[in-house]
């Protein structure tokens, strides 16, 4: 069994609100064992030393919300033209790009084709291909006129999602997809600014008969559900139903939180900030100016989504960062800068974002099956990211791919440091070859 024993670094641990000297020392795809306050692990041949100069050994990052088959296009319409061949492509490029900027494991929110989530999860978990840890996502359910429906009467027009109307197509639709191996089913009860007018954010078109079956269909088969959920009735429906995954609650009530904080260990909440945030403040080189922005509702589902998860992460409800990259204004990769968001916007300390992003992010990945990851812990899955800089004194480091220096997945370095970064020392040294 392999061994990597890391020295001379400064660990944060998936909690706490400082970073703790210590040596960590992975066997096979597990953390065996972690010593802190200057104790030593004993060194053996058995096992690689890795030197870590003193950086900043955490956690690997976990994405909650991932719209890994998304092609960083400028509209719904642009990711669904795509077709299949080259989608796959786009998709097993967009795991390589997650695993190099340290995320390690992604909980997929929406395919956008049939399969493309599962492929691309049964692909990486074989070792084909690089990519984090996989839980594939059906396409967005919706329903006649809803987020992902732009047919028209005359015309009919590919959508991102797949249309149901009414408990009995959905039950049928929905026991398929599992057939094909999702492990999330997601749907849509609310609309959003992106429709650009269409049915807006705090509309929810879902009757409750539709997500009741929704719901029962998916947890009789034992997956897990997700909604794309801005309306306030929608988040009660969520609540009502038990949606472990709630997308975006930006309309939530104060007394929808109250309810939702009751039972806040059944859900996550996942508000993907970015598609706000960049949308009204970011995008008008795309033609979407802050008026613009503002007349489509995105700029009131910024500000709404922002006092709703303050008021949430103040009642103990699990606030998770990013969500919605994808876009060309949000592309697939900078998805840390929701960390910032939080700090900024939501009342979280640095530290409450870094632990939102691993410990939270590593439960909310493995839900009932028992997998551990997402702390740097002895028994937790070798998923662990080397940072150079301290991410609790600036929360902006994670955004920057040269900064983070070693991406380990499974006990694996799928990167080590290059020549002159931190733990360069530990690498074995080339000989030099006779004149
Ligand atoms: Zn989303």
């Amino acid at each position: 069994m392999s061994a990597i024993l890391f020295t001379n670094v400064r660990v944060f641990e998936g909690t706490g609100d400082a970073l703790e000297p210590a040596e960590v020392l992975v066997q096979g795809n597990r953390i065996k064992t972690v010593a802190r306050g200057g104790q030593h692990i004993a060194r053996s041949k058995a096992a690689e030393v890795v030197d870590g100069g003193g950086a900043t050994l955490m956690p690997g990052l976990v994405n909650p919300h991932c719209h890994f088959t998304y092609n960083n296009a400028t509209s719904i319409a642009d990711i669904t033209a795509l077709p299949v061949e080259e989608h796959m492509l786009v998709t097993m490029r967009n795991l390589a790009t997650y695993l190099d900027y340290g995320f390690t494991a992604v909980i997929g929110m929406a395919s956008a084709k049939p399969r493309l989530e599962v492929v691309a999860r049964n692909a990486v978990a074989a070792g084909h291909y690089p990519g984090p840890r996989i839980r594939a996502c059906t396409p967005e359910y919706t329903v006649t006129g809803g987020l992902g429906d732009d047919n028209r009467l005359d015309r009919e027009i590919p959508s991102i999602g797949l249309i149901c109307n009414g408990a009995d197509e959905f039950r049928r639709s929905i026991r398929e997809q599992i057939r094909e191996g999702v492990d999330i089913v997601k749907f849509n009860n609310s609309g959003d600014s992106l429709t650009m007018g269409g049915l807006p954010g705090d509309i929810n078109p879902m009757t409750d008969d539709e997500v009741r079956t929704i719901c029962e269909t998916t947890h009789r088969l034992g997956r897990r559900v997700a909604a794309h959920a801005h309306a306030d009735s929608g988040v009660l429906q969520c609540i009502e139903h038990g949606v472990e995954f709630i997308n975006h609650a930006t309309f939530a009530s104060e007394a929808t939180i109250e309810k939702l904080a009751r039972v806040a260990d059944r859900h996550w909440v996942t508000p993907a900030i970015a598609a706000r945030y960049n949308t009204t403040y970011e995008a008008s080189d795309w033609g979407i100016t802050e008026d613009l922005a503002e007349a489509i509702g995105n700029k009131r589902e910024f500000e709404s989504g922002c006092r709703s998860m303050t008021l949430m992460h103040e009642a103990g409800i699990r606030v998770l960062p990013f969500g919605d990259y994808g876009f060309a204004w949000i592309p697939i990769g900078s998805d840390a800068r929701d960390l910032e968001h939080m700090v900024n916007y939501f009342g979280m300390q640095p530290w409450q974002a870094l632990r939102a992003a691993t410990a939270y992010g590593g439960e909310a990945w493995a839900g009932a099956d028992g997998d551990k990851l997402g702390r740097v812990k002895a028994g937790y899955l070798a998923d662990l990211i080397v940072v150079d800089g301290d991410p609790i004194a600036d929360i902006t480091v994670l955004q920057d791919r040269s900064r983070i220096t070693a991406v380990m997945k499974d006990g694996h370095f799928h990167r080590r440091p290059a020549a002159g970064e931190p733990f360069a020392a530990a690498r074995p040294k080339r000989r030099r070859r006779a004149a």
